[in-house]
């Protein structure tokens, strides 16, 4: 938001979070944290990022505008200024993306009053880590064709089958569950869960990412055991449910906190001094004109996105299909994946020595950047799918098969 259309209370408490954010800016852990909340299983990790979430809900940088019930601080137009200020402050990211990021829209557009107010307030101090259960084994980007099984009994749901590539599911006491009540109906099939996660009925088995790293997991659910007052919406609304929380992690969200890590402005400005820092041929990378055309063509990409962002605020432009907010997903995974490919070209072949070798430029910080960007490239939907749903669903073209 630019400073200029700050009324005076947003611009007092822009220079608070600015202050604040400067004052309580945590010392770093002992041990380096993972690049993003996704990856970190260290549970000392999660002890420190917890206590500098529930610090920052504390001050009101999280749950800003939302209403005091829900365990909000009731302030108006002030989210995304704390967000973005926590994103520019370089300070640690919040564990509790999942929870932030799509927990919170989903309930506040489906959720009951109850169910609002139970699960809301634990979300913003991180006092529940919350996983996201719509991936399977034979349903990512196809995710209607899911099959884990919801049988009601009495007033509970007894569940069974299994979901893959569950973020946080390690740390997680509850997960956004979505399982099938009818295998006719694909659809309008599916019902939506919050599923308890400390439960005989579910094991959680880690999956090792190309990156060494294993913040994502297969979960088993065994006769495991969901209450009918855990369910959102009706029942085989589910997929209805599920396009709230979607729509959030594809980038058009309700906003109640900074829920990705670094802003790309910073980590454009990483790059820029590692092609000042980096001779070749006697000179600074960034006096090569041909890699300083590369740097500045993402620059400029980095720049007109960022002010693409802001015009989401405009209803108009927007529309009721998300629009800009969506391209904000496709284009901000893409850039990042820029930047990085960038980085790793700045380093030629040292961009091979890997994080743990001694001789690893930034401590292996950029080739393992470059492989977890994929993470955004595919998690909540892959590039290729988000410019279906651009093209169907904003430009109105024919549907792809
Ligand atoms: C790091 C990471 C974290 C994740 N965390 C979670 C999580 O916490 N919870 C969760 O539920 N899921 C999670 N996911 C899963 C993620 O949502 C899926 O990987 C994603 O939806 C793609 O599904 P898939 O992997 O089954 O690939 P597939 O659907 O098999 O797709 C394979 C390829 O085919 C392309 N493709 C498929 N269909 C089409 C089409 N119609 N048009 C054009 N191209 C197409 C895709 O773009 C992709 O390139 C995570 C994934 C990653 C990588």
């Amino acid at each position: 938001m630019s400073d200029k259309a700050l009324s005076s209370e947003q611009a007092e408490f822009q220079a608070f979070c600015r202050a604040w954010l400067q004052e309580n800016k945590p010392a770093p852990h002992p041990t380096p944290l993972p690049q993003a909340a996704y990856e970190v299983t260290d549970p000392s990790h999660l002890a420190y990022l917890t206590e500098w979430q529930a610090k920052c809900y504390e001050a009101g940088l999280i749950a800003s505008d939302l209403p005091q019930n829900y365990g909000g601080h009731g302030m108006t137009g002030c989210q995304q200024i704390a967000s973005a200020e926590v994103r520019a402050a370089g300070v640690p990211y919040f564990i509790n993306w999942i929870g932030l990021g799509m927990a919170v829209p989903t309930l506040l557009e489906c959720g009951t009053e109850a169910q609002k107010e139970t699960f809301l307030p634990p979300i913003f101090s991180a006092e529940h880590i919350w996983c996201q259960g719509f991936s399977e084994p034979g349903a990512g980007s196809d995710l209607a064709s899911l099959q884990a099984s919801a049988v009601k009994e009495g007033d509970q749901w007894v569940i069974n089958g299994s979901k893959v590539w569950t973020s946080l599911g390690h740390f997680a006491q509850y997960m956004l569950l979505l399982a099938r009540q009818d295998k006719s109906d694909k659809y309008g099939g599916i019902t939506y869960f919050l599923a308890p996660m400390d439960q005989p009925g579910i094991t959680v088995k880690p999956i090792h990412k190309m990156t060494g790293e294993s913040g994502f997991n297969e979960v088993f659910l065994d006769n495991a055991i969901v209450g009918d007052h855990l369910r959102v919406g009706n029942v085989g609304d589910g997929w209805k449910v599920a396009m709230a929380t979607l729509t959030s992690e594809r980038g058009a969200g309700v906003g109640v906190g900074a829920v990705a890590g670094e802003s790309p402005m910073l980590v454009m400005a990483q790059v820029i001094q590692l092609a000042k820092d980096t001779r070749r041929n006697g000179r600074r990378v960034w006096d090569d004109p041909v890699w300083r055309d590369r740097i500045v063509k993402v620059y400029e990409r980095t720049e007109a996105s960022l002010y693409n962002g802001r015009r989401a605020r405009i209803k108009a432009l927007n529309g009721g299909a998300m629009r800009i907010p969506l391209q904000g997903k496709l284009t901000g995974s893409e850039i990042s994946q820029s930047l990085h490919q960038i980085a790793l070209g700045i380093l030629g072949l040292k961009s091979s020595l890997y994080v743990g070798d001694e001789n690893a430029p930034a401590n292996g910080k950029w080739p393992l950047g470059y492989m977890n960007t994929y993470t955004g490239t595919i998690s909540g939907g892959s590039s290729e799918i988000q410019r279906n749903i651009l093209g169907e669903r904003v430009l109105g073209l024919a549907k792809s098969k």
